[in-house]
């Protein structure tokens, strides 16, 4: 699928066109060649730790007084998160292609780390793009990737900058492949990442089928560009009466400006090739975005989710650092899981929902990845808001 509706498709230059259809016709033959799949699902398995539980949280469906909430764990996934799903599948694809040398973007890191672990693994040159402001603020996973044995180029600004240089370096050099970090981006990047992430929502269906006899009531997953949640959600979006939430990321709450929720802007532009909500400014140029977790502080949203947010299947939200952070400790304290920052967003909204269906049925909210990186954050925070 090339548009979502209105959002999507494919605003780059000619040149950059010739990459993506190579890569977008390799992608729809891939998916079609059993052996391709199956050496991707057995890396999934001895590699990555899959299939990942789908975690029946009983202390916090007792303190939120609703339906069952279950807890898919992606956090026990290799690397900590869900995005080396799809790190892994893209660069089967790009060792498909016979490409010698993978790129990325990363914001915060967590999608370089997972980027350049693929790339030691099947021995590929690595080139991670990241901003200058990113480096300064992000020194252990500058480091980590180093170690891994990829090179960091510093692009001046932040994530937004990094994704656009990453694009450029796509265009000049056709050895390169572009491993993207999220479903965004101009057609097939949206359509490759839900692919390879599809395996939580595949799992998640089989999990709670064989738990609860039915189908839950209810899915949660947070946005950042889209990835985790459209990977939870995507096995779920045809049956009707299931109701599905996306939470972006408040910040500072969304009337402060300091924030990280495109959907809620309803401001529609382009970026990095594609259609989408965005955060804009007065004169339309694009915002930087704010949040505590690093992972969602990005100022656009995958133009799928745009989509399911225009035609009102998936209904989007946001919590603030504050509901994070305060997720974030009962999760820790109630159940022994230390999440990441950007899961707590997801649980806070779970718990508040939690409340309008009943006790026989199902809440799944995906726990995207572990929160060790975070705690120096958390900590900070912490300590300037004891008041
Ligand atoms: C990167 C990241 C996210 C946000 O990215 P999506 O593409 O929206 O999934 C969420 N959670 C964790 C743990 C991350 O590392």
């Amino acid at each position: 699928m090339k548009n979502y509706g209105k959002f999507g498709g494919q605003y780059v230059p000619k040149e950059l066109k010739i990459r993506l259809d190579e890569i977008a016709n390799a992608f729809n033959e891939a998916k079609k060649d059993k052996n391709f799949v199956n050496e991707y699902l057995n890396y999934l398995n001895q590699y990555v730790g899959r299939p990942t539980p789908l975690y029946y949280a009983k202390r916090l469906t007792e303190y939120a007084k609703g339906a069952k909430i279950y807890l898919k764990r992606e956090d026990l996934n290799h690397t900590g998160a869900h995005k080396i799903n799809n790190a892994l599948g893209q660069i089967l694809l790009a060792k498909r292609m016979g490409k010698k040398h993978i790129i990325a973007e990363t914001g915060a890191g967590q999608h370089g780390v997972a980027t350049a672990t693929v790339c030691a693994l099947f021995n590929i040159k690595c080139t991670i793009f990241m901003g200058d402001v990113d480096i300064k603020r992000q020194n252990v996973n500058v480091e980590k990737m180093k170690l891994l044995g990829a090179t960091v180029k510093s692009v001046d600004g932040t994530l937004k900058e990094a994704v656009d240089e990453a694009f450029s370096y796509l265009q000049e050099n056709p050895d390169a492949f572009y491993l993207i970090g999220s479903a965004v981006g101009p057609y097939p990047y949206p359509e490759i990442v839900k692919y390879f992430q599809s395996v939580i929502g595949k799992e998640a269906r089989k999990q709670i089928l064989k738990l609860e006899k039915k189908l839950p009531k209810a899915l949660v997953a947070c946005v950042g560009g889209g990835s985790n949640s459209i990977g939870l959600f995507s096995n779920f979006i045809k049956d009707k009466d299931i109701d599905i939430y996306g939470v972006e990321a408040a910040g500072l709450g969304i009337e402060t400006g300091y924030h990280a929720s495109a959907i809620s802007t309803n401001k529609i532009g382009i970026m990095h090739g594609m259609k989408t909500y965005l955060m804009l400014d007065e004169k339309d140029n694009i915002k930087e975005a704010y949040s505590i977790s690093a992972g969602l502080d990005y100022p656009g949203v995958g133009p799928e989710h745009a989509f399911l947010n225009f035609n009102g299947r998936v209904k989007y939200s946001s919590i603030t650092d504050k509901e994070a952070v305060e997720a974030f400790k009962l999760v820790t304290n109630m159940e022994g899981i230390i999440p990441a920052l950007e899961s707590s967003h997801a649980i806070a909204y779970a718990l508040k929902i939690a409340r309008n269906y009943s006790k026989e049925d199902s809440i799944i909210v995906n726990l995207s990845g572990r929160g060790d990186k975070d705690l120096e954050n958390i900590f900070d925070y912490i300590k300037n808001n004891m008041d």
